[in-house]
């Protein structure tokens, strides 16, 4: 366990690369390193870029202060609920990386064997069913899903990356903001080509011998998926749309050489 300096550090480190990647806007997001029966979390209403290390709040278990002076972030009661929920879990990181979000208000899928990478080290990226920014159905909505994997997607709000340490929970939220750029390029091309089951089948026997991992993830193709609004759709479902992918693509291709036209005229 590291020492509560070093976490204060760590979280002040991390705040300033979520709010310079953009993953975050405004006072955004919000981060806690567990250090032993206690949480170190960002405090609510302060950009995560600019934080200062004195600034952090304590809270114990039940979620009440024991030290610093600002609020606890709106969100730590699913801080809490991971930390009580995966013992192996040591910081806990919600942001609101805007691609990823993007695809849930969409109603498109981010559960689709399409990248090698990230097939293997966060598995089937799902959608938790929609509540209500920092109230109790947050909790609710993570409570089951949080069990099975490291990344998870709030819908239409935000995500939640987990992990042995800030900089682990940090690493998977970059990745599945990534993936949701390459996706988002792949569809304007007008087409998402996915790994075949032995193609799936070869990465995930490849996981802990080649790959050295060895956390829990549900396969990108389980059927055990999160009941969240978009985690069931398959990858050419556009919410209750009637349009094809083909059919988006064009329209969204036309709309952006509209713009390019009107931004060199
Ligand atoms: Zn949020």
């Amino acid at each position: 366990m590291i020492n509560e300096r070093e976490a204060r550090r760590q979280i002040v480190e991390v705040g300033k690369w979520l709010y310079n990647k953009g993953l975050v806007a405004a006072t955004d997001g919000n981060l806690s390193i567990r250090l032993g029966d206690r949480i170190i979390t960002t405090p609510s209403g302060v950009s995560k870029g600019f934080l200062k290390e004195n600034e952090l709040v304590i809270v114990n278990s039940k979620g009440e202060k024991v030290g610093g002076s600002g609020k606890p972030s709106t969100e730590v009661k699913m801080h809490l609920a991971v930390y009580k929920i995966r013992p192996d879990v040591n910081a806990v990181l919600h942001a609101h990386p805007p691609k990823s979000i993007a695809f849930t208000i969409a109603g498109v899928s981010l559960t689709q064997c399409v990248i090698p990478e990230v097939v293997v080290t966060i598995g089937a990226i799902q959608t938790t069913p929609y509540a209500t920014p920092s109230t109790d159905e947050v909790v609710q909505s993570i409570n089951e899903p949080i069990k099975h994997t490291d990344v998870l997607m709030l819908d239409r709000h935000g995500s939640l990356t987990v992990g042995k340490d800030i900089y682990s929970a940090y690493m998977k939220l970059e990745k599945l903001e990534h993936a949701a750029e390459i996706l988002i390029y792949a569809r304007l091309l007008g087409n998402v080509k996915t790994l075949n089951k032995a193609e799936v089948d070869k990465l995930m026997e490849l996981r802990e011998s080649t790959y050295g991992l060895s956390n829990n993830i549900l396969r990108c193709d389980s059927n055990q998926l999160a009941s969240g609004s978009c985690s069931l759709n398959n990858s050419s479902s556009i919410g209750s749309s009637d349009i094809s992918n083909e059919e988006l693509s064009k329209i969204i291709t036309q709309k952006v050489i509209e713009q390019l036209k009107n931004d060199t005229a």
